[in-house]
């Protein structure tokens, strides 16, 4: 009998982390963290009981618990996809550098889990202590997979955070999974649409160009892994005659992402666009790059994209007061986020005097998003493969979201469906 457990990222998102075993098997998908001072992390698990840890993508909400599981002895193997465990890296040391005295564990113990991590590419089956597993493209960063795996004659699809429309860095999700039992699924925007991803595109490179045409700076504050990419990819697909500034970890993760080619929709676009794009480099010159690039029209890609730090608060206090400017945000902004409260109220918190500062500068948001909206989570739900008795969880979503998908999903097809509470076994 397989048993299910879902320990983290039920009815929310951050924290993602299910357990499931088998009479001796035992297994853990994701464990991450749900941002806060202190941070929290999902249910205890113990290591040595695992045979192994599947990693569906490096977002912290997924991966920056696992360094927990290995501060002991025991050092289960993570699989993942190569992009996912560099990528991994760079957010949970990054993640240490921010939140130091609030976070349980220390570089060693992700030195640890990256020296046990063996990856895999795309959909190639592989036998591991009896359970057959398959990573397939999610679509919703690179190297992001959708986990395919066969456990106790089970066959059990967890879809990670997948998107199921086209962006400029990957290829959509894969969708053709036959014979399934059990069906893990994100359910982010199962109550939202997204506007339709060309307008946005045209939208937001019009407003672009419209600010640099005046002579006027633009400021995207972007997650520095994929987001920032993406952007990058817009604007060069549009053919911008300007200049593109990449800063802080957009920069690193730019690097990160070139050695997979395997893992982006067109690898020759990405090189051409990183190649017109400058990448504000690390060192001693990094001062005057950053005074130069604010001092001629172009646009400049920074984290954090919900304002909360990095390199975009910085340039946010020098390019707020000039009304030639633009503040493009284009993430998802939390509610109290910095960059929520720009939206809404047109001012920011100076992190030096803590005063409110008013700005002059454009602002707007859009709709970049590489999850799948309430459309697009229904179609891959009404044409799963599904065997007699198969049940489906939804997680990863607010608390309405989880429920209302899985109640439509009980009435409208008549498949059993569960949002299931932190801890409950299956
Ligand atoms: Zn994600
Ligand atoms: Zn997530």
């Amino acid at each position: 009998m397989v048993e299910m457990k879902f320990l983290g990222g039920c009815r929310t998102i951050g924290g993602s982390a299910i357990s499931i075993s088998s009479d001796n098997k035992n297994i853990l998908l994701d464990y991450g963290m749900m941002m806060g001072k202190p941070p929290k992390f999902p249910s205890i698990v113990s290591p040595k009981d695992l045979n192994f840890i599947v990693l569906s993508h490096c977002h912290a909400d997924h991966s920056c618990g696992l360094p927990l599981l290995y501060s002991g002895t025991a050092t289960p193997k993570l699989l993942t996809t190569p992009p996912t465990i560099d990528l991994a890296r760079l957010i949970i040391f990054d993640t240490i550098k921010i939140s130091k005295y609030f976070l349980p564990y220390e570089k060693q113990e992700v030195i640890q889990m990256i020296k046990n991590t063996q990856t895999f590419g795309y959909n190639k089956v592989k036998i591991k202590n009896g359970i057959s597993l398959t990573f397939y493209n999610a679509g919703h960063i690179p190297g992001s997979i959708i986990t395919l795996l066969e456990i106790d004659g089970k066959r059990i699809l967890y879809t990670g955070d997948f998107n199921l429309s086209q962006t400029r860095l990957v290829n959509n999700a894969h969708i053709d999974f036959p014979n399934l039992d059990y069906v893990i699924i994100e359910s982010t925007y199962a109550l939202e649409e997204h506007p339709d991803r060309l307008q946005t595109e045209k939208d937001f490179f019009q407003d672009v160009k419209q600010i640099v045409e005046n002579d006027g700076i633009v400021l995207v504050p972007a997650f520095g892994v994929s987001r920032s990419q993406e952007i990058l990819l817009v604007l060069t697909k549009y053919n911008i005659k300007y200049p593109i500034h990449l800063d802080g970890m957009a920069r690193t993760a730019s690097l990160i992402i070139r050695d997979h080619p395997a893992f982006m929709k067109d690898f020759d676009f990405y090189k051409s666009a990183l190649k017109k794009g400058k990448l504000i480099s690390f060192h001693r010159k990094k001062r005057k790059e950053r005074l130069a690039a604010m001092s001629k029209p172009g646009v400049i890609i920074a984290p954090s994209g919900m304002l909360q730090g990095g390199t975009a608060v910085m340039y946010l206090e020098s390019l707020a007061n000039n009304e030639n400017n633009g503040i493009f945000l284009v993430s998802y902004q939390v509610p109290e986020s910095p960059g929520r409260l720009l939206l809404d109220n047109g001012y920011f918190v100076s992190k030096e005097d803590h005063e409110k500062i008013m700005v002059d500068a454009k602002l707007n948001n859009y709709n970049f998003s590489s999850h799948a909206d309430k459309n697009q989570l229904w179609k891959f739900v009404e044409n799963l493969d599904l065997n007699p008795d198969a049940k489906i969880f939804c997680i990863h979503g607010e608390e309405n979201a989880c429920t209302e998908f899985t109640k439509k999903i009980n009435e409208e097809l008549e498949i059993e469906a569960y949002a299931p509470k932190t801890d409950e076994i299956y």
